[in-house]
């Protein structure tokens, strides 16, 4: 067996989802697995349509998920390898190449200023109900395809196509297949919706005389609700938009691995390196996977648990700074002390400024309706007034959740009260809020001062 060469082949047609990136993963991860090479060719030959800016977004996509390409634009002089230029739009001299080759060998003819590929058969006329109108047939035996992801899958291909078009540009299945042969590609894994090309993909091949490469094509991901395809416009479609948020990619890379493959047994967060060793095609299902942002961003949480604080304080730095969230000028060992007690408790960073806005400055939002559930119950005036006495005693310790949490209890069974009695109406005198991490860390990362003027503020406003 030749080495395995790959290649992931987007269109710059549209900014880069879900279903781009999962194809170029499994492309990736195949090649990872067998230690083969991993291609990026951009098919660029629809000018009206490609955009710089969709080519970045594809640079950029690619790079933050890490899935480096051995070959393609942007590594080295030459692309890294010997079968360049990667960029159809720079390939157009082979293109007319391999147009000769199939001149040559009778398989091509014009019409209607276009140039067609003429398929091997005996020819009749028929009237096509459809598109109202009389179309050539040629007879052909069905093609047989083994989809190492669908099995055997049989198509008719009966009538000939463009593969040049009038203005003098080539089609689509022409280059894709003459780059397919020029780069020396052994397996094509793609989306299920080019399964319907793969028959004049194969007719080409043949006419190269050119032995097909192995074909793998992926399911369909369908939309979180509603019958259909997920596409672009829907809700987490997106690459980009994760990178917006936050996300980790390894937690995007994971999840996606999932989408149409999973290793057997519930095993779901596992290492990259875990999954470049279990990865192989005929282990892809051969359903459609649906898509689930809970499922996502619960993928996302778990990686976010498992990150090493300083890393978590890090992400959650750059995050605050891309979005110009101020930190009423925290120094960093104040900055990771919030953030050590946020990791535990949030499911995503684009959660961190709401979450720990009150750690910041005392410019702080309240939830009016969570204060007036706070005070509807027992004397929060009487509580507070004592909560505030106590704290203000320098017997009072700052430094320690534990003494604090002491000081709180023996206040409460004083009066025959337990804890909750205090903690509800300081948690939202103190932090606007009714949930969030524990009260007395809170009490001790604000420190004595701030403590003590929130609950007086607050007290003073019943
Ligand atoms: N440019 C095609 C696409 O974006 C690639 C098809 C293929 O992988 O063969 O869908």
């Amino acid at each position: 067996m030749s080495p395995v060469r790959v290649r992931f082949a987007p269109s710059p047609t549209g900014f880069f989802h879900i279903g781009s990136a999962r194809t170029a993963l499994f492309n990736w991860l195949y090649a990872r697995h067998t230690g083969g090479t991993f291609i990026l060719r951009i098919e660029d030959t629809d000018k009206e349509r490609n955009s710089d800016e969709f080519l970045r977004v594809i640079y950029d996509s690619l790079a933050w998920l890490g899935m480096n390409w051995d070959e393609g634009p942007r590594v080295g002089a030459n692309g890294g390898g010997d079968f360049g230029p990667y960029r159809q739009s720079e390939r157009a001299h082979i293109y007319r190449e391999y147009l000769e080759k199939l001149r040559a060998a009778g398989r091509t003819y014009e019409k209607d200023g276009a140039t067609w590929f003429k398929l091997l058969g005996e020819r009749h006329t028929v009237f096509d109900e459809h598109r109202k109108k009389e179309v050539e047939k040629v007879k052909t035996a069905p093609m047989v395809i083994d989809d190492a992801i669908r099995g055997r899958v049989e198509r008719v291909e009966d009538e000939d196509f463009v593969i040049f078009r009038s203005d003098g540009n080539p089609v689509f299945h022409f280059v894709n297949v003459v780059d397919d042969i020029a780069m020396k590609i052994t397996h094509v894994i793609r989306g299920e919706d080019h399964l319907s090309n793969t028959s004049k993909h194969v007719a080409l091949f043949e006419a190269f005389g050119v032995k097909p490469p192995v074909f793998a094509h992926i399911p369909l991901i369908l939309k979180q609700n509603g019958p259909g395809k997920m596409s672009k416009r829907d809700q987490g479609a997106l690459i980009e938009e994760y990178q917006r948020r936050g996300y980790l990619p390894e937690a995007v890379v994971n999840f996606i691995t999932l989408l149409g493959w999973n290793p057997g047994g519930d095993r779901e967060k596992m290492p990259i390196e875990e999954i470049v060793r279990l990865f192989d095609l005929p282990a892809v299902n051969q359903s459609n996977a649906r898509f689930d942002d809970k499922k996502m961003a619960h993928m996302n949480m778990l990686y976010l648990l498992a990150l090493p604080p300083a890393e978590f304080t890090a992400k959650a730095r750059a995050y605050f700074e891309a979005r110009k969230v101020a930190t009423g000028g925290a120094d960093d060992a104040y900055f990771e002390a919030v953030m050590a007690l946020a990791q535990p408790k949030i499911k995503g960073i684009e959660e961190l400024p709401a979450y720990t806005a009150y750690f910041w400055g005392e410019d702080y939002p309240t939830d009016e309706k969570a204060k007036a559930k706070a005070l509807a119950k027992g004397e929060p005036k009487a509580r507070l007034a004592e909560l505030i006495e106590a704290l203000r005693s320098p017997a009072a310790d700052f430094a320690s959740d534990t003494a604090l949490e002491a000081l709180i209890k023996s206040l409460a069974e004083a009066r025959g009260l337990g804890f909750g009695d205090y903690q509800g109406v300081a948690r939202i005198a103190v932090t606007g809020l009714s949930a969030g991490p524990s009260l007395t860390s809170i009490l001790r990362l604000l420190g004595r001062e701030r403590v003590l003027a929130r609950l007086e503020r607050f007290v003073a406003t019943l």
